[in-house]
């Protein structure tokens, strides 16, 4: 394996994450789903970087992603106010997730489009964590760029792709519905049957099940921690499940489609 070629991948990664908090920051506000008391945070190409707190513009020596985050301390030079640690994590996570893409498909369009998939996965779930939303804007795209993917034949069949996208909808629709019904008010919204419907057209309805159930565990386990901590948290508290969901589906695209069961066999016997 070339290092050259996987340490320049994870660099890329982290610069991809340093627009991401662009988008994640911009993005809901662009979109219009931040209603009427937000003030315009401009488009994704311009003004150019700025602190959220002071609205100073961020110097280009102090917007190397990853490093100046930590030389900073996390904090502004200009007004000391703390950057969320959400920009570190989401350079870290977009590091990560070029770099395992590399490594497993190698210089590959393959390994290409693994990271316009995870690296969605990534603004998904820092969006859903910060405003509740799941956006159209990003979902659907992915939904039709997996089954793109897969029709040209790179993780899964076609038809298990387009079966997978249906039956994630599905499944989270009726979920809500009933939950709907019987509640009187909504917890899933249908941004999270749009998200599934997303992680199907990727990794085939095979994946489906695990994806849901690593999700459900993943959301029960931060409500039990939030709990522990003296977290206020009933069944009228809305708690987005997208993160969770993300988190679910990255994990089993990369066991589903880069380590498909024969070829884990196949390595296995060839060790005895
Ligand atoms: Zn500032």
């Amino acid at each position: 394996m070339n290092w050259f070629f996987l340490l320049l991948s994870g660099l890329v990664g982290a610069l991809f994450g340093s627009f991401l908090n662009v988008v994640i920051w911009r993005g809901p506000a662009m979109w219009g789903l931040m209603g009427e008391s937000t003030a315009p945070r401009g488009n994704l190409f311009a003004p150019q970087s700025y602190c959220p707190a002071c609205y100073a513009p961020i110097r280009i020596r102090d917007n190397i992603p990853l490093l100046s985050f930590v030389v900073l301390r996390g904090r502004c030079t200009k007004c000391d106010a703390v950057i969320p640690l959400r920009y570190l994590l989401v350079e870290m996570l977009g590091a990560s997730a070029v770099f395992a893409t590399a490594w497993v498909w190698g210089p590959s369009l393959t390994a290409v489009l693994a990271s316009v998939f995870l690296l969605a996965l990534i603004t998904l779930a820092a969006i859903d964590w910060e405003t509740g939303f799941l956006p159209d804007m990003l979902t659907l795209p992915l939904i039709a760029i997996g089954l793109a993917a897969n029709a040209a034949g790179l993780f899964v069949p076609l038809r298990d792709a387009v079966i997978g996208a249906a039956t994630g909808y599905f499944m989270l629709w009726a979920i809500s519905t009933v939950y709907k019904n019987l509640r009187g008010h909504e917890g899933l919204g249908l941004g999270d049957a749009k998200l599934l419907a997303a992680l199907g057209a990727w990794s085939g309805w095979a994946g489906l099940p695990a994806t849901v159930m690593i999700a459900a565990i993943t959301a029960l386990a931060a409500v039990g921690i939030l709990r522990q901590r003296g977290g206020d948290i009933s069944a009228e508290t809305a708690i987005s499940f997208g993160p969770a969901l993300t988190a679910a589906g990255a994990i089993v695209f990369l066991l589903h489609t880069a380590m498909p069961a024969n070829a884990i066999l196949t390595s296995f016997s060839f060790e005895i």
